[in-house]
């Protein structure tokens, strides 16, 4: 056999083990069960400070009082880790921003910013197992590590200069430039977990809400749809956004994301439909309220990618299309342009339609001198909202829809 056979047979030998399915090298839990660490260490320090932290928010007023929620959340968590049920806490905080956390001794809270952002069960579990993975892994105790010798390091570092400005008289403004600049530095790398922790967190993520019987491929949709508002808002993504910022780049991990749930695929038990039924039964009574908060940020680029999206998504759709008109007409400068009315009347279409479609409509109709139609919208708004606050201008104007044309 010449020599260059030889090679090519190697080669091929050599390249068979790559092309069967690639095994998934699962991560396991450094946090020991039931685990709770002495008071004096690093650890310990850590609980410590998150035991008050945890009080203030299980007494904050914008900690959302709805038991059940907060029970189902945890209940996918207990699904996602079993063994670690017990250490588990969530409590669920109305604030309109993509954020949810877990702290060192297992509390851990979510956003309502999230909660709308979320399309299904799949996807929460893809957030949440994320956040466990955190957990599991105790990324706040090596982080917490790793401050400590950063600290240790940047006090020798400031120490040093000061001796240097005793010592060889350098302008003591360029040497509170120079500390100054390096403090700003390592402070910024102390507040979030590095991109290793992060990549580490997304791949337990999967490995748990796959074991779970959710799909794993969802886990990849979430950051797609934070990416596609992202663009959708006009913003950069140059660490304006907090969670641009904190977390590792948008493209490399949708592809690592996409690869986890192409080799973990075909353990799911929990369908598309059961998945969505399930979420909208659990938040569907507060989508009403965290939409109005959406609406209050004033950003109509991203609001309007996601109320289109969860439109799509079948979520609310009176509601949805009713935020849209506002969206819309917001965009507008208060101004009731065609293209919001078609929403509001959309939004008629369906039983959830807030009584407020028929307010939008009703004023659009009254510029329009179209006084029939206005006046039915005006009275049906008053019949499904008698406790409306604008009672007494919804009356004068439907004093003027009585008057001759
Ligand atoms: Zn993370």
């Amino acid at each position: 056999m010449s020599t260059w056979r030889r090679a090519a047979l190697a080669m091929l030998i050599g390249l068979c083990p790559a092309t069967a399915a690639p095994a998934f090298d699962a991560l396991s839990p450094s946090l020991p069960t039931n685990y709770s660490p002495p008071d004096g260490d690093t650890e310990g320090g850590l609980w410590m400070a998150s035991r008050q932290a945890e009080e203030e928010i299980a007494h904050s007023p914008r900690r959302i009082a709805d038991a059940a929620l907060e029970t189902y959340l945890r209940d996918i968590l207990c699904r996602l880790a079993p063994e670690y049920c017990s250490q588990i806490r969530v409590y669920v905080v109305r604030t309109p921003y993509f954020n949810a956390s877990m702290m060192p001794n297992g509390a851990m809270q979510v956003w309502s910013g999230l909660l709308i952002r979320m399309r299904d069960e799949a996807q929460l579990a893809a957030v949440l197992g994320h956040e466990i993975g955190h957990f599991l892994r105790r990324h706040s105790l090596e982080r917490a590590r790793d401050l400590e010798t950063k600290t240790s390091l940047l006090t020798l570092f400031t120490l040093g200069l000061g001796g240097a400005v005793a010592a060889g008289g350098v302008a003591p403004a360029v040497a509170q430039g120079a500390s100054g600049g390096a403090q700003l530095a390592a402070l910024g790398s102390l507040f979030a977990f590095s991109r290793d922790h992060e990549a580490q967190a997304d791949k337990y993520g999967v490995q748990l809400m796959a074991k779970a019987g959710y799909d794993p491929a969802q886990a990849a949709a979430v950051w797609r749809n934070l990416v596609d508002e992202q663009n959708a808002s006009g913003e950069k993504q140059d660490g304006s956004s907090y969670f641009f910022a904190t977390h590792p780049d948008p493209a490399s991990r949708l592809e690592t994301l996409g690869g986890y749930a192409r080799e973990l695929g075909g353990q799911q038990t929990i369908d598309a439909g059961q998945a969505h039924a399930r979420y909208f039964a659990a938040v569907g009574a507060h989508l009403p309220g965290f939409f109005a908060d959406e609406l209050h940020l004033s950003q109509p680029g991203r609001s309007e990618h996601l109320f289109k999206q969860l439109l799509d998504a079948k979520f609310a759709p009176g509601v949805v299309n009713y935020c849209l008109g506002e969206v819309s007409r917001k965009r507008d400068g208060g101004k009731l342009s065609d293209a919001a009315l078609a929403y509001y009347q959309a939004a008629l279409g369906y039983p959830d339609a807030p009584p407020e479609a028929h307010r939008a409509i009703g004023l659009w109709k009254l510029k329009a001198k179209q006084l029939d139609e206005a006046r039915q919208h005006f009275t049906a708004y008053l019949e499904q909202a008698p406790q409306a606050g604008d009672r007494d201008m919804i009356d004068y104007y439907l004093g003027l829809t009585e008057k001759a044309p």
